[in-house]
């Protein structure tokens, strides 16, 4: 695959069919479908990372930092739930990964390593490359504007190029957690250390106290980073709930309950049906999570029918449970958080961040109120680290495309400002809730739209029909 360098750019404007902006998993699995389409294309994949196909996720580098679902549930391949299962029994067998003997599990059941997953990606993508007529470029710059014209779209990425491409697909991923005002957000931000630097960590005391804003799947991941990184002290993890994620187990096969009943509509009846069907099966013996399961695959429906009272009621009442029960940790991850929960050097309370405070080089201090409590605190520790989240709304996301696509006109806040609106192919939504014939959106800007548009399997099946789609056009 050709691939240009950051900085090369030259002053003709470059054509192509389909510029992908992002070049993460979406857009990656995205230009390896239309790599399968019948006809000959040209596809500029565009993002600043060294390689396509492992945005944030899969350029982790730690062997503990791993999926968090095994193997069968995370092949790329929408018409083949055992592709990852395929590919990593051969990776194993060519010695790709020694350490997963460790494990005895079946291929199936193992939960690799994300970096190992980004490999997978690429090979996926390189396969394609080998039997299309098509081509894929990848170009190493950050789009800064786009342009809609009436055949075609127009990017200037930030090295002064510009691409024209008769479509363009925003394929941007999630943007880090930002906080209104702007300071307390880059204040925190420069304050944190990456969840995901052990080498950093090893610099820390291994005795000190370090605290964690968020109690999700980037919280476990960090508790692994420190474990790795040597520390031995307090963690103390402060979050809106005091939630942990559930374990990830692997239940038997549950009936599809919301296949069979499409009277339940609103989250109340939801939330009211899957407890129901939980004590069922607990009942009966079986793991709540079983039930659990079949849920996803109606979330889509059920949030795109909502109305927007009942996705808020959602949003407020449902999400901290959904994300805690369904957003599930790996096995190995979860033991070490139940370990040192257990030992007594992780403590989580529920507790909203209110800011950063002044403190002596070497401490951070940061202000917090415990949930049910008018008062706030002082908490001091080592370092901090923010496992907050993401930010879904692009009105406050601080990059020069967002900001200048909402200035054009060309996109709007979906539901619940949650990412941008679309129409159910991905074609982008305007300002006058016109969809575009030129510009599309999958993955995690979808958000709004389908509130689960973020996992390997939702960006894998959303860049099958999308590919379809553009493929037609
Ligand atoms: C740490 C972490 C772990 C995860 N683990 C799992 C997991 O185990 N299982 C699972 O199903 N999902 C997991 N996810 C969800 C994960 O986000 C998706 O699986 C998937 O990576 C989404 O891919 P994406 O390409 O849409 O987004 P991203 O991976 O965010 O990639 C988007 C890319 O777009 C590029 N970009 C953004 N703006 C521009 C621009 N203006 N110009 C050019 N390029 C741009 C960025 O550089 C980035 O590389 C995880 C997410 C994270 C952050």
């Amino acid at each position: 695959m050709r691939e240009t360098q950051r900085g090369q750019a030259t002053s003709a404007i470059r054509q192509a069919d389909v510029l992908i902006i992002g070049g993460g998993l979406s857009g990656t699995m995205l230009a390896a479908q239309l790599l399968r389409q019948s006809g000959q294309r040209q596809i500029l994949v565009i993002e600043p990372r060294r390689e396509l196909g492992r945005g944030e996720a899969y350029s982790a580098v730690e062997l503990g930092h791993t999926l968090n679902g095994n193997a069968a549930r995370m092949s790329v391949d929408p018409d083949n739930a055992d592709d990852l299962t395929q590919w990593l029994t051969e990776y194993i067998a060519n010695g790709g990964w020694p350490e997963s003997d460790q494990q005895p599990v079946p291929v199936s059941e193992l939960f690799p390593p994300r970096g190992i997953f980004g490999l997978y990606a690429q090979q996926r993508l390189a396969e394609a490359q080998a039997a299309s007529q098509s081509t894929v470029e990848h170009i190493r710059a950050e789009v800064i504007d786009l342009q809609v014209e009436e055949h075609s779209t127009l990017l200037t990425l930030d090295n002064g190029q510009q691409l024209q491409g008769v479509f363009a697909v925003l394929a941007t991923g999630m943007f880090p957690a930002a906080r209104t005002p702007q300071t307390f957000s880059s204040g925190l931000n420069a304050a944190a250390v990456d969840p995901w630097d052990v080498s950093v960590m090893t610099e820390l005391d291994p005795q000190s106290t370090v605290l964690i804003i968020g109690s999700g799947l980037t919280m476990v991941d960090a508790v692994v980073s420190l474990e790795q990184a040597g520390h031995r002290g307090p963690i103390e993890i402060f979050s809106r709930h005091g939630l942990l994620p559930h374990v990830r187990r692997q239940p038997p096969s549950w009936v599809d309950f919301l296949a069979e009943d499409h009277t339940i509509r609103s989250p109340r009846q939801l939330l009211r049906e899957v407890r129901r069907q939980c004590r069922v099966a607990l009942d009966q013996g079986i793991d709540w999570q079983a039930p659990l399961d079949t849920v996803r695959g109606h979330i889509g429906r059920l949030w795109s029918q909502a109305s927007e009272p009942e996705k808020r009621q959602f949003v407020r009442h449902v999400r901290p449970w959904w994300e805690s029960h369904h957003h599930r940790s790996p096995p190995l991850s979860a033991e070490l958080v139940a370990r040192l929960h257990g030992e007594g050097r992780l403590r989580i309370q529920a507790a909203s961040f209110k800011g950063l405070e002044p403190s002596v080089a070497g401490e951070v201090s940061i202000r917090l109120r415990r949930r049910g409590e008018q008062q706030s605190m002082l908490v001091t520790g080592a370092a901090l680290i923010n496992s907050s989240g993401i930010e879904y709304d692009w009105r406050r996301v601080a990059r020069p495309l967002p900001r200048q696509l909402l200035a054009r006109g060309l996109i709007q806040p979906g539901p619940l400002a949650l990412g941008i609106a679309a129409d159910v192919s991905g074609a982008v939504l305007d300002a006058q809730g016109h969809a575009s014939p030129r510009l599309f959106a999958m993955g995690p800007p979808l958000r709004g739209m389908w509130w689960e548009s973020t996992a390997v399997t939702d960006v894998a099946s959303q860049a099958k029909a999308l590919a379809a789609k553009l493929a037609q056009l």
